[in-house]
């Protein structure tokens, strides 16, 4: 296992991460596959993975990663606490909120967590996260009162990430890319501003799905070249630690051409990137909107159309009558967005759910 900096935290993190979802037991609604073992077993899963050089671990909770919050507090009494990293978050946006979690997540965990990010936050909520008295504010107090140790940020949304990475009140941020969706890696790649702090990566095989048309080495391979610091994979089994964690892996070099035409053996993809620069005036998200529709054909069909049920309607009737089209100005892909959108919509239809 190699170690990485976490920013300017003074922490050492593996490589690869540990991703707690699926070692949850019971439901917990929208989440990937899960394994449900009992406490006993999960904590030998973890501990396999900790053998492997792991020492990242990263968990919510339990209203969003169910018991996995306290499976890997019982982990953590069973080895020396200082040779982990307890990564934990909470989706809420007030400070008097993201105390009380921090306080329960303590509680849960039966140590305090090293990293507490505020979870999910998007355009809809930032301003009361980073604004006065908000999250933000309530975990820089926490890390001062020693109840935490770094503060962090977790976004799907690079402007999220971006109005972090200038924070210096914010110390680790996670975000998610993989081989496919790229572009948000590529613009942190390139943005001085990322520099010194910490990042966590998710979503490196795509909940799953890019697992078949590429393998894991590959699908690791891919993203090593990128600047984050540790890269969280989702373990569930004693076989998924083994495969993650016993080797090393070697960077891999996919053009993204390369990569859609290993897609292109199965569908015909959308070759959108994910770098969110497309930006409508009228709100539509073009990148999610997309990644529905690939996500749909690599296997998530029923999510996928549920998702895209919400806004799709309302994005094709005002793309049939938008005469500016300014969401292709910044376009790295070149990608003709109104044609792409009939595309997903015709989808829709043929799925007969419009
Ligand atoms: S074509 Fe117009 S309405 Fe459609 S996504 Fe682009 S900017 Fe928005
Ligand atoms: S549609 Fe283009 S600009 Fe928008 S996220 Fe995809 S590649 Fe980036």
């Amino acid at each position: 296992m190699r170690y990485r900096e976490l920013g300017r935290t003074g922490l050492k993190v593996s490589e690869l991460g540990f991703g707690t979802i699926p070692i949850l037991s019971g439901h917990v609604p929208v989440l990937p596959k899960f394994f449900s073992p009992d406490n006993e077993t999960a904590i030998a899963i973890m501990k396999k993975a900790f053998d492997y050089g792991c020492n990242f671990y990263d968990t919510a909770i339990p209203e969003e990663y169910g018991d996995a919050e306290k499976k890997l507090g019982e982990f953590a009494k069973t080895i020396n606490r200082d040779e982990i990293i307890i990564s934990d978050k909470a989706r809420f946006y007030s400070g008097g909120d993201i105390y009380r979690e921090v306080l329960r997540s303590a509680l849960n965990l039966g140590t305090r967590p090293d990293i507490y990010f505020v979870h999910q936050v998007d355009d809809s909520n930032a301003d009361e996260v980073f604004g006065k008295n908000g999250a933000l504010d309530a975990l820089y107090d926490l890390k001062r009162e020693g109840r935490i140790g770094h503060t962090g940020i977790a976004s799907h949304y690079y402007s999220v990430l971006y109005r972090a990475a200038l924070d210096p009140r914010v110390d680790v941020l996670q975000g998610s890319g993989n081989i496919l969706e790229r572009g948000m890696l590529e613009r942190i790649k390139k943005e001085a501003a990322f520099r010194g702090k910490g990042f966590i990566l998710n979503k490196v095989f795509a909940a799953g799905l890019l697992i078949g048309p590429f393998s894991v080495p590959e699908l690791i391979g891919g993203i090593l070249g990128y600047p984050f610091s540790c890269a969280l994979l989702g373990i569930g089994t004693f076989e998924q630690a083994e495969a993650a964690f016993a080797r090393e892996y070697e960077p891999v070099d996919f053009t993204f051409e390369e990569v859609l035409n290993r897609i292109r053996k199965i569908f015909e993809p959308i070759g959108c990137d994910r770098c969110e620069k497309c930006i409508c005036p009228y709100g539509h998200e073009i990148h999610t909107t997309f990644r529905q529709y690939n996500y749909f054909h690599l296997g998530k069909e029923f999510w996928a159309v549920n998702k895209l049920k919400m806004d799709l309607k309302r994005t094709v009737d005002h793309c049939r009558v938008c005469s500016e089209q300014v969401c292709m100005n910044e376009c790295s892909r070149h990608i003709f967005i109104p044609e792409e959108i009939e595309r997903v919509y015709s989808l829709l239809k043929a799925f007969g759910d419009t």
